[in-house]
């Protein structure tokens, strides 16, 4: 089969392999979409550890080719999404329920061959069935939902809530949607690129604001701004050190920051203990996608949330080598790798 092997830092290319062999608890399935992520990216540059050789691409979905001999509950043909974050479930953190914080987390598509390939893996307990009349490219979103549910639930968003979102990449898009859902009725995103903030007014954000264009602390909590006093929640979207300054100045007092971003490692911020205290800020960081994959399957599969309009292109397996190699186009949203 073809996968897209990263072989060493800085190396990457289609090769031909051999077709795995699903063990008694697998799945082996054929990849219909598999989407590039940042995490790709960092893998290529070596900001990311892992081992290579190794196929990347955690976010992924296909149809199930063969069962393993222990499998129940799965049969050939149905279509599934796979939870890439395989946590070890005997560790103290996976003990208290904090599975995403597990000593011994692996990952599909880091630490074991990933979605950018014909056919992947998937130990059954990380499989989830998605209708078979869902389009085959949306399955691939439900990773990236994932981790944006888990920083909803962390902010426990309740009816009539506002919302800031900084970054209006995949992440940020996402959380705009899934704010509007939660009934939030102020949701307001920061980002550079006009066509992503007409995308965001497009998905359920009720204005945007262009970050390079205005002060976005006066722009929003200000005196004269779209929240004055800050918002009930900021959701950090861009990773960046700026956003993550501007975070703790935009939430209301009382507020919530929830650090969806991954910023360099060793990165510093700077942010005033005594504001944090006065204006008892709650900052909260947002790390995978605990217990939320199952949800974000089904989001997906009601319909309830844009997936198409933030598909920028479809790649085949031939091209992936290349757009990982490369920082992702202006505008572009989300890069699907499609096998032929
Ligand atoms: P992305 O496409 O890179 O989106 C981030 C966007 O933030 C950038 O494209 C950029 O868009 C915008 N940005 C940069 N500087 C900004 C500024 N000063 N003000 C406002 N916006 C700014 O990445 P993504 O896939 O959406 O992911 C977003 C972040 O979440 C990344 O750091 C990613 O690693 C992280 N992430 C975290 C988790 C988790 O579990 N916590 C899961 C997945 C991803 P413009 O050019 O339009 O400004
Ligand atoms: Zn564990």
């Amino acid at each position: 089969m073809k996968a897209v092997r990263l072989e060493a830092v800085g190396s990457i290319a289609l090769r031909e392999i051999r077709k795995p062999v699903p063990g008694p608890d697998d799945l082996l399935v054929r990849i219909e979409a598999c989407g590039v992520c940042g995490t790709d990216r960092h893998l290529f540059h070596g900001e990311f550890p892992c081992r290579p050789p190794v196929t990347p691409g955690h976010e992924f979905s296909g149809i199930i080719e063969t069962i393993g001999a222990d499998v129940s509950g799965f049969a050939i043909g149905d279509r599934i999404t796979g939870d890439p974050n395989i946590a070890c479930g005997r560790c103290p953190q996976c003990h208290a329920g904090r599975v995403n914080l597990c000593r011994n987390l692996s990952a599909i598509g880091i630490h074991r061959d990933g979605g950018f390939a014909d056919y992947v893996i998937v130990p059954q307990k990380q499989a989830f069935i998605l209708p078979a009349g869902l389009k085959p490219t949306h399955g691939a979103f439900c990773e990236p939902l994932g981790c944006c549910l888990h920083g909803m639930d962390l902010a426990e968003i309740t009816a009539g809530s506002s919302v800031v979102v900084l970054g209006g990449g995949v992440i940020g898009q996402l959380t705009v949607q899934l704010a509007r859902l939660a009934g939030a009725t102020t949701i307001i995103l920061s980002t550079r690129q006009a066509s992503r903030r007409a995308l965001a007014e497009d998905l359920g954000a009720t204005a945007t604001i262009d970050p390079t264009a205005a002060d976005v602390a006066d722009a929003v909590a200000g005196p004269a701004g779209l929240m004055p006093g800050g918002a009930d929640v900021v959701f950090e979207c861009a990773g960046v050190r700026e956003t993550v300054e501007q975070s703790m100045r935009l939430a209301r007092a009382g507020g919530k920051v929830v650090i969806v971003g991954v910023t360099p490692q060793g990165m510093k911020a700077e942010f005033e203990p005594f504001d944090l205290l006065f204006r008892e800020l709650k900052v909260l960081g947002s790390f995978l996608n605990p217990y939320t994959h199952r949800r974000a399957a089904d989001l997906i599969a009601s319909g309830a949330i844009e997936i198409d309009r933030l598909i920028s292109r479809q790649v085949t397996l031939e091209e992936a080598a290349t757009v990982i190699a490369n920082p992702p186009a202006p505008g572009e949203v989300k890069v699907l790798v499609v096998p032929g």
